[in-house]
């Protein structure tokens, strides 16, 4: 009899490195299917990628979909994604599936602000400040978070426990550590608190996902990823980093782990760096929540081996999309009458058969199709992009497309 629940259904290898860097190509396997790294992770949230299909998002090379716990979770509920046979069969989507632990999601309802910031609010700290107008919808404690429902105001609790639970009956190949979310406006003294917290909730998280991966012995292998935290601090970042493998060391530790908190631009490849400095070599590294395509280049540079970013989904269906030369809004007046693709360079669906023009019309006239038209290609665009860094860094010329590529993506704007 072949045991189906063995860990030896998710893997990792290094297949190669840039000399004296810490960009790498890899291959994770998992028991529904391989990822070639680095590899960009698309966003489906709630179970399915804005407008478009599944069968879709195949064709355009994705090779992986990350959806939320958090979303699920309240909707539909992650025992009714159990009885479907977990997310992929669910969606419909036969590759390998991610799930975040819904920590985000949860402890941003406590700040009412994103990952990043806003500008009228650097340089404050506080661990008090709130976003104007927002209402402060969750609380944490020692043991876990309690939350409001931003669906409906119902109360919900989150644990590592629970969290571990609800991401075992939604399935996915890849699962997140609940943590907490911390700001850059947080304190020290607070993040230094709420790390602690983290490493003790990364424990829970490690025993209940022991006892629920025995439990559930019929089901295909899913893997847990410690999450690292630490804000902007080195030390911190570090520490995090060792405590989190320690705690694999007289049991199955964590398989991989996702480098999450509070990344800017400026500060994002330094802070993946360091992770990858402490992380062990032979364990993959996820980058939770990329804003932008070109802070992938920092992102595999430090030595990320994959990332998720709602980015190329979201800002399309406002018509805004990528090209090689920058992004541009195709809603705008210029490209009314402009026949030609979004971008020549492009080899998507939507440029094959359709104009900026017609985009533009769909946009102004609030037809749907025009976000299934508009995702299609800033999707393509970002795995395009990706399957190129990942070649460059495997053939050794890793820096000259990156200047190259930048050079072009800024050259319309600078
Ligand atoms: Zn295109």
């Amino acid at each position: 009899m072949t045991m189906i629940n063995s860990s030896d259904n998710f893997g990792f290898e290094v297949t190669s490195t840039v000399p004296g860097g810490r960009a790498r190509t890899g291959l994770i396997t998992t028991p529904h299917g391989t990822i070639e790294t680095p590899a960009f992770i698309a966003v489906g949230t709630k179970a399915t990628v804005k407008s478009v299909l599944p069968e879709t998002m195949a064709a355009l090379g994705a090779q992986a979909v990350l959806a939320n716990a958090y979303h699920l979770y309240l909707q539909p509920g992650s025992d009714l994604l159990d009885a479907a046979g977990g997310l992929g069969q669910f969606m419909n989507w036969p590759g390998p599936t991610f799930t975040d632990s819904g920590g985000f999601q949860v402890m941003s309802l406590g700040a009412g602000f994103k990952k990043v910031i806003a500008m009228d609010t650097v340089g404050i700290t506080s661990d008090e400040v709130i976003a104007a107008g927002t209402e402060r919808r969750a609380h944490v404690d020692d043991d876990g978070v309690t939350f409001k429902s931003h669906l409906n105001g119902s109360l919900h609790r989150f644990t590592p426990e629970v969290s571990m639970r609800v991401q075992h009956e939604i399935g996915a190949d890849v699962m997140f550590a609940f943590d907490e979310l911390t700001t850059l406006m947080n304190t020290r003294g607070y993040q230094e608190e709420s790390l602690e917290r983290t490493r003790r909730w990364a424990d829970r998280c490690l025993t209940a996902h022991a006892q629920l991966t025995a439990a559930r012995a019929d089901r295909p292998y899913q893997a847990l990823f410690g999450v690292i935290q630490g804000a902007q601090y080195e030390d911190l970042r570090r520490k995090a980093c060792r405590d989190l493998e320690a705690l694999g060391q007289d049991r199955p530790g964590f398989d991989g782990y996702g480098i999450g908190g509070a990344l800017e631009k400026e500060n994002l490849g330094t802070i993946v760096g360091w992770c990858a400095d402490e992380l062990p070599e032979e364990k993959p590294r996820h980058l939770l929540g990329i804003s932008e395509p070109d802070d992938l280049f920092a992102a595999v540079e430090a030595g990320a081996d994959t990332f998720d970013c709602v980015s190329p989904s979201r800002v399309a269906r406002n018509g805004a999309l990528y090209t090689r030369d920058g992004r541009f809004n195709v809603v705008t007046a210029a490209n009314r009458r402009n026949f030609g693709p979004i971008d020549p360079d492009c080899d998507c669906y939507t440029c094959a058969h359709y104009s900026r023009a017609y985009l533009h019309h769909l946009f102004k006239a609030k037809e749907i199709n025009a976000n299934t038209l508009a995702t299609i290609h800033n999707e393509r665009f970002v795995i395009r992009f990706v399957d190129e860094i990942r070649a460059a860094v495997r053939d050794g010329h890793f820096d000259d497309f990156r200047r190259a590529f930048l050079a072009r993506y800024y050259g319309s704007r600078h």
